[in-house]
Parts: C-alpha cells; structure tokens; sequence
C-alpha cells in the first residue's frame, strides 16, 4: 500500500476579522507524488499550505505528517518546517547572506551539522539547482529564476519529507520561468514528494500525479491530470477558460 506522508482533515481556517479562507478540505499525499492545487486568487490556496507548514493555526481539522499530529501547539514547530519544507512567490531568502551561507544556516543551527558538514550538504544541494557558480553572490545580484533555484535548495538541503510550493514562478520575468519549472520537474522525477499551488495550468498537467481545484475556500474538483482536458465541474470549465485568455494575451 502507498505510504501516506501527509493526511489533511476537514482542514478550516477563519482569520482574524472574520474571513472563512478554507471551509472544510481533506486531502492527502502519498511518498512520491506530486499534487497540483490549482483555482482563482483568493480560493485558498496559500492558506493551506500556511496551515501545513504551522506558519498559521487552522481553526478545525487535523494535520498529519507520517501519521502524527503536528497542528498541535507542543509540536516542535523547528523539527515540522524541517520536514516540510516551503518555497514562496516572494523567495524569502536572507538578503545579507551569500547564497552558500543561505542554505547552510538551517543545517548548522536546526540540524547542528559543523560548518564543513553543512557546507559539503550545501554544495550537493546547489549542484542539483545548477546554482554552484554563484555561491558567493548575494540574492540582491541574482535574477528571480536563479533566487527561486537557492530558495529550493534551501528546502531541499534539509532533505524534507515534502515540499510545498506556493506559486513559485508567479514573481519571475516569464523568460525565467522555465528554468524554475525545469527544477521542480526533475525533482517530481526523482521522486520528491511535493505540493505545488500553480498557475502554470500546462505544467500542473504535465507533473502533477493528482490536480485539486480549490473554489472559494472548498475543493470544487480534483482528479488525475486529464480533468485539465476534459473537466467535469461548470466551476473548473470556467477557470481554466479564464486562464486560456490570460495565457492568449
Ligand atoms: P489564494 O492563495 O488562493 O489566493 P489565500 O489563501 O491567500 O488565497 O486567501 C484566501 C482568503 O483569505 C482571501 O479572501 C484573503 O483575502 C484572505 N486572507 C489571506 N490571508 C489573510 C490574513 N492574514 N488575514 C485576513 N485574511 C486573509
Ligand atoms: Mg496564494
């Protein structure tokens, strides 16, 4: 039977102010699999994965990660993020230190690795991005495309059980946007479990193992990638033609 690594339970979440983000979704992800979450601004997206990563508290349902309940506030939030690791829109590398050191602060400080320790794991992280030229350079001297390969570096270097993406190429010029997906892709080949919230409605069809189509704050669709082709839901066929004419202009 296919090992499930992460298992979400009627997960929901209001914030503050009142705004019922996510209404009640379950889904889970199984060792080796790609999931693409795909839907309109606003759905939910983020916030789920938010939740997974304990970057926010749901305010129902339950987390699991390898069978064990991590949306609970004596989880250790460290050891959680170390096993999930997360690659934002926005990069969020540290902007005061050099691509090496950036990958290497998580491994000396969460994994207590010595710094030649970290520094081999590091460079064998930065080989699979194609980023070992440019392990001195600050992220203020390296284009969007080469940020968003350190940033999934950095996740990769702390060997996660999972990784979430949240709409990792939609802050980069389209040119460098393909060199981004390239990365993913092979990761999905060799086999990195992974959620990726995408608006690359094509490569979510072409990676993905499973697609989920998030509507107002529920799961309206989910399938395999053919429901990209042929969708069942009115709510899908809309969406993903609205992403056609985006995609036209
Ligand atoms: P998506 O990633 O699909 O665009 P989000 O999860 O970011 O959607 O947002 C879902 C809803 O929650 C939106 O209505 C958004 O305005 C609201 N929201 C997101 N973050 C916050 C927050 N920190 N406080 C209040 N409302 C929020
Ligand atoms: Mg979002």
């Amino acid at each position: 039977m296919d090992e499930i690594v992460l298992d979400i339970e009627n997960l929901e979440k209001t914030y503050p102010g009142g705004v019922h983000a996510v209404k009640g979704i379950s889904f889970d992800v199984k060792k080796g699999e790609s999931i693409a979450i795909i839907g309109s601004s606003g759905s939910g997206k983020s916030t789920v994965l938010r939740c997974i990563n304990r970057l926010i508290e749901p305010t129902k349902g339950n987390i699991k990660l390898n069978n064990q309940i991590i949306n609970n506030p004596l989880a250790d939030v460290n050891e959680i993020r170390s096993k999930i690791g997360m690659v934002f829109q926005s990069f969020e590398l540290f902007s005061h230190l050099k691509v090496l050191d950036n990958i290497t602060l998580g491994l000396r400080h969460v994994r207590g690795m010595s710094k030649d320790e970290a520094e081999e794991s590091a460079l064998e992280v930065l080989a699979r991005v194609d980023m070992l030229d440019r392990i001195d350079a600050f992220p203020g001297n390296l284009s969007g495309g080469q940020k968003q390969r350190v940033a999934i570096a950095r996740a990769l270097a702390m060997h996660p059980e999972v990784i979430l993406f949240d709409e990792p190429t939609s802050a980069l010029d389209p040119e460098l946007i393909g060199s981004v997906l390239q990365t993913i892709r092979s990761l999905a080949d060799e086999g990195m479990t992974m959620v990726i919230v995408t608006h690359e409605i094509n490569f979510a069809r072409d990676v993905a193992d499973r697609i989920i189509y998030m509507d107002k704050g529920l799961i309206a669709e989910q399938g395999p990638s053919s429901i990209i082709e042929n969708p069942n839901s009115d709510r899908l066929k809309e969406f993903l033609s609205s992403m056609d004419e985006e995609n036209d202009n």
